[in-house]
């Protein structure tokens, strides 16, 4: 099923981040963690792809086809474009359209030394253009309420956002935050901007005090200073700051919830527990 299928008929969907294990002795592990996810019933679950390398495109569509056909959830295949050329994506699509994944995550990635970027393509919207005719997926995109680092502001953010919808991207997924004003006023810009697309909020639970400053660095969210305060305060304790985390999670998500949002995107860091405890949290909302 086309993810863009779900948004139109449901009127608030649940949906699950994962990444695909970086060692082949993990494998075996994820039966374990998708055995979870799946009993709660996400509408589909996306699973990340790594910078660079082939080894990496074939973890994550060998995780999508096990989402898919052991699982019978639909999975959101993520693929970046800066490092691959025309060739290379052709390659990818027969594969993905070969094993009937429907959905696509069109993605530019992250600039970095140690990927060799390649001319074919600058941005995520030159993907889904190339994308468009090739296929038949349905195709989401990547926004960002605190707008992504390298945009100059937020109008050029959202004419940026608006080419890569004309290109095809029928849904965004959000970059995680912790502050909903942010998002209340991103989606406010792309309404007046004439993007009418689902917009679905990225909501990471955060579980400990490591991984909130590895985030907060790698994609610049604001970190409201009610949020640092409970991590300050239990930041040596690790079952209160699981506790504390859940319930600042359950908040934000409740409020986007009430604000009629299209539905919610778990970023679950591949922890059952975490989605498991929202989940609870929401049965007679969602
Ligand atoms: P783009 O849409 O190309 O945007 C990048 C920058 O270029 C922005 O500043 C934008 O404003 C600007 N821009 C866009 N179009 C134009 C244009 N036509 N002219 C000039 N400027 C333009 N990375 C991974 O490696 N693997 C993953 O699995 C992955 N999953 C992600 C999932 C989500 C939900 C999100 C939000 C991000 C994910 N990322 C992932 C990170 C992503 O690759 C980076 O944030 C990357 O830096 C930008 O990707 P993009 O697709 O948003 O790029």
């Amino acid at each position: 099923m086309k993810i863009s299928d779900i948004y139109s008929k449901k009127k608030r969907s649940l949906s699950f981040e994962i990444f695909p294990p970086k060692k082949d002795s993990e494998l075996k592990n994820i039966d374990a963690t998708l055995e979870v996810l799946c009993q709660l019933k996400p509408d589909f679950i996306s699973v990340t792809f790594g910078a660079g390398g082939s080894s990496n495109c074939n973890r994550t569509i060998e995780l999508a086809k096990k989402i898919k056909y052991e699982y019978q959830v639909e999975p959101v295949v993520h693929l970046t474009c800066l490092s691959y050329d025309k060739a290379e994506i052709d390659e990818f699509s027969k594969v993905l359209a070969a094993e009937g994944i429907q959905n696509v995550l069109a993605l530019r990635g992250d600039k970095n030394p140690n990927i060799q970027e390649k001319e074919d393509f600058k941005h995520a919207s030159d993907l889904m253009e190339y994308l468009s005719g090739k296929g038949n997926f349905c195709m989401a995109g990547a926004c960002y309420p605190e707008c992504h680092p390298e945009s100059e502001n937020r109008v050029s953010e959202i004419r940026h956002l608006k080419k890569k919808v004309d290109a095809g991207a029928q849904v965004l997924l959000s970059q995680l935050f912790f502050d909903n004003d942010y998002f209340f006023r991103f989606v406010e810009d792309c309404r007046i901007g004439g993007i009418n697309v689902p917009i679905i909020p990225g909501i990471m639970p955060v579980i400990n005090a490591a991984q909130i400053k590895r985030m907060v660095t790698m994609c610049g969210a604001s970190f409201p200073m009610r949020f640092q305060k409970i991590i300050h305060k239990f930041e040596d304790n690790k079952e209160a700051l699981f506790d504390a985390g859940m319930s600042y999670a359950l908040s934000q998500i409740i409020d986007l919830l009430v604000n009629d949002i299209d539905g919610i995107h778990l970023y679950t860091m591949n922890n059952p527990a975490v989605a498991g405890k929202i989940c609870e949290g929401i049965r007679n909302i969602i």
